[in-house]
């Protein structure tokens, strides 16, 4: 590998794709693989490519804009999206094939507009629920109304109602009484639209800690999106899924120097050293989506460097941030991995996450800025 010129993230393609295999394998069900908010920071057309080699029938991503990136990439399957906001230009979608979700009989009257002003076939429409996150989705309170207008829609000839969903508020939490309550409204809410008529090929309510943990909640498929780049989507309560992390950051040790006892690191003082001891400069900040909270007031997120886990002493800064080497001399231009596999020795997404007070989903996703992105198959060469 060669070394990054200051720091960079590396995204393992073949771990996406033989996630993507293994989840299938678990869940027996369709896998609609979520590739949103740039393939969760991996790159969402690189991580659509492999997560279609390991055999996901869907892609699915927040907003239209993401959708037809998907199909100006090259993507011809199945692509939900689900996030839209009054006045979007639904004729391209409809054009492209991709499945739009509609919350409401507004959505669903701007969509029939859409498909008149074009004169062209059916739009492919999946109607939202909300059963309980009290997010996006049509309330209960308006359930029979959309289902009706769906319906009415499909009979005039606008639209095929391709799939009715919902999505869980505490599934990492399989214990917590809101997924019972929250199945068992999808249940009603199916009850209600095929006794309204709707024949959807497409039922589904689990993203990746329910398609996980609730087998009972996998219906025709899973949304999967944080489990198919290998990171575990309820932390404590799975048991080992055989998933992969393929992503791993890294950067290069810029600098090593002695700390006299005393001193104090970064912006603010938040840290001083008791004792004499060693430090490196890492090239890389919040500028690059480091998290500041990841600042050593105590002890700090870790970063690997020469098989030994260190420390970050101070404030996380714009574009660097000091690592504590205990008196240690590697050489400037080591490598540094911020987080990655944990079989490779090194601080994984969900150790920064445990270090910063948020979820891996966070730090994965906002990790970039000036980082260059590299994509590696480790599969490459073999059969896939
Ligand atoms: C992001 C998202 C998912 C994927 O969730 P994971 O927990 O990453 O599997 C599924 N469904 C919806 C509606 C989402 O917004």
């Amino acid at each position: 590998m060669p070394d990054p010129a200051r720091a960079e993230i590396v995204v393992d393609l073949a771990a996406i794709r033989r996630n993507v295999r293994r989840l299938r394998e678990l869940t027996g069900v369709a896998m609609i693989a979520v590739v949103k908010a740039d393939g969760y920071g991996h790159g969402m057309v690189e991580a659509g490519r492999a997560a279609r080699e390991g055999g996901a029938e869907w892609l699915a991503t927040a907003t239209i804009d993401e959708a037809l990136a998907l199909r100006a990439a090259g993507d011809t399957g199945r692509v939900l999206c689900w996030l839209a906001v009054p006045g979007e230009d639904y004729v391209a979608p409809i054009a492209a094939g991709i499945d739009v979700t509609a919350y409401s009989v507004a959505e669903l009257d701007e969509i029939a507009a859409a498909v008149r002003a074009t004169g062209g076939g059916r739009a492919r429409v999946q109607v939202k629920l909300d059963t309980g996150l009290s997010r996006g989705g049509a309330p209960r309170s308006a359930w029979r109304e959309v289902l009706e207008h769906a319906r009415a829609g499909e009979r005039d000839g606008l639209w095929t109602v391709t799939g009715l969903w919902s999505h869980f508020a505490c599934s990492d939490e399989p214990e917590h009484p809101a997924n019972d309550a929250q199945e068992t409204a999808f249940r009603e809410a199916l009850a209600l639209a095929d006794e309204i008529g709707l024949r959807p090929e497409l039922r589904h309510l689990a993203n990746s800690a329910a398609a996980v943990l609730r087998p009972s909640a996998r219906f025709d498929a899973v949304r999967c999106g944080i489990a198919i780049y290998g990171l575990d989507p309820a932390p404590g309560r799975t048991h080992d899924l055989g998933l992969t992390p393929a992503m791993t950051a890294r950067a290069r040790l810029a600098m090593v120097k002695d700390l006299d006892a005393g001193a104090s690191v970064s912006y603010g003082h938040i840290w001083t050293a008791d004792h004499a001891t060693t430090v490196g400069l890492v090239p890389a900040g919040y500028g690059d989506g480091i998290p500041r909270h990841a600042s050593g007031r105590d002890h700090g997120a870790e970063v690997g460097i020469g098989g030994k886990r260190r420390p970050i002493r101070g404030r996380v800064c714009m574009d660097q941030f000091v690592v504590d080497l205990d008196g240690d001399r590697p050489a400037t231009g080591d490598e540094v991995v911020l987080f990655g596999a944990p079989a490779a020795g090194v601080p994984t997404a969900q150790d920064w996450a445990e270090a910063c007070g948020t979820i891996n989903y966070e730090i994965v996703t906002r990790i970039g800025g000036r980082m260059h992105r590299r994509h590696v198959d480790t599969d490459a060469g073999s059969e896939r």
